[in-house]
């Protein structure tokens, strides 16, 4: 198909200012616009976080999370659209999000930010605080964010081991498990670090059993989706000591509601889903797109279709 007019959707402000990327994508040779829902059907394709159904009316859709399940892939596909993400830039963003959590736990800094709001002047118990090296994290999902996390978490001197449907060595991973093989990957790890899609496989894949497969002492941390968890599941093993902590990112609802009793637990870390900000989100979104529209001119295949 022919391109000629690129919107940006408005729904991409959560994560940064849409006309920061019309104006990063000027001088690309369409016309690029952002857009509302009423303007959606004036374009051929846009970018987007969330999903219209107005775009089964388009030609391509680029989504601005390389999470796609909010998407319909049937309707996609059906009605001849073409559906691109933005895996691969959120690497080094969501390593150090996940660095940062465990330096926390670690070293207490969690702690220190609680009493530092009550004005109190409290040390840690002697042996709460630990350092990385020689601690194991088993990282569920070995793509882009897994590799990040690897890498970053090496770093520091953590040993990491992997899990992916075929086992095959990855760079930055010490040792590699089946999914299949799931709770004995995480059964010796110290963190659990989930960083994979949420597709029909990978709902609840983390349940009850998953948590009882865990040390007590281990912390759980999901930057993936919500739904990879079994919620209710986890607080129970957080409220009942069968798990040390969590840092968790993202929530089966978001956002999470205000009587969740996740919000209240000391060993519990939340983010607001923004494991993958960072200032330059705009510019490596902009570059995929760019990419494609080359692509496009070219007669190349799209880089990351999804559909
Ligand atoms: P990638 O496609 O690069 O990597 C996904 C990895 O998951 C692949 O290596 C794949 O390996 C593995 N995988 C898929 N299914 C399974 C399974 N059933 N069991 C074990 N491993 C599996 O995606 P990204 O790394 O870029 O992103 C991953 C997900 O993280 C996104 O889909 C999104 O939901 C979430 N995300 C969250 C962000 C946040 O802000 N919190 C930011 C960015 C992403 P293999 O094929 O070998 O199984």
């Amino acid at each position: 198909f022919e391109l000629e007019r690129l919107g940006v959707h408005e729904s991409v402000d959560a994560v940064f200012p849409p006309e920061a990327l019309a104006d990063y994508l000027t001088d690309l040779p369409i016309d690029v616009a952002v857009v509302d829902d009423e303007g959606i059907e004036a374009c051929d394709a846009v970018v987007t976080l969330e999903h219209r159904d107005a775009y089964l009316d388009c030609e391509w859709i680029h989504s601005i999370q390389a999470g796609v399940d909010r998407f319909p892939f049937d309707e996609f596909e059906a009605n001849d659209v073409v559906l691109t993400n933005s895996t691969g830039i959120h690497d080094r963003s969501v390593g150090e999000t996940v660095a940062g959590y465990l330096l926390l736990f670690a070293r207490r800094l969690h702690d220190h930010v609680a009493n530092q709001r009550e004005r109190r002047w409290e040390r840690p118990d002697w042996d709460a605080a630990f350092t990385l090296p020689g601690t194991t994290a088993c990282v569920v999902g070995t793509g882009t964010l897994g590799r990040g996390v690897a890498e970053t978490l090496g770093g520091l001197g953590v040993r990491v081991t992997g899990v992916r449907r075929s086992a095959d060595p990855v760079p930055g991973f010490e040792e590699m498990f089946p999914t299949d093989r799931l709770h004995e990957a995480i059964s010796d790890a110290d963190f659990v670090i989930v960083t994979v899609p949420l597709t029909d496989e990978t709902y609840h894949l983390f349940d009850a059993d998953a948590f009882d497969a865990m040390r007590d002492d281990a912390y759980f941390v999901n930057v993936a989706r919500g739904s990879v968890v079994d919620e209710p599941a986890l607080i129970d093993a957080l409220e009942d000591g069968r798990l040390e902590g969590a840092a968790l990112d993202v929530f089966e609802a978001e956002p999470l509601p205000e009587e969740s009793p996740l919000w209240d637990m000391d060993e519990v870390v939340i983010s607001p889903h923004c494991a993958a900000y960072t200032r330059d989100y705009f510019r490596d979104t902009g570059d995929i797109v760019r990419e494609n529209v080359d692509r496009l001119d070219t007669g190349e295949a799209f880089h990351n279709r999804v559909v």
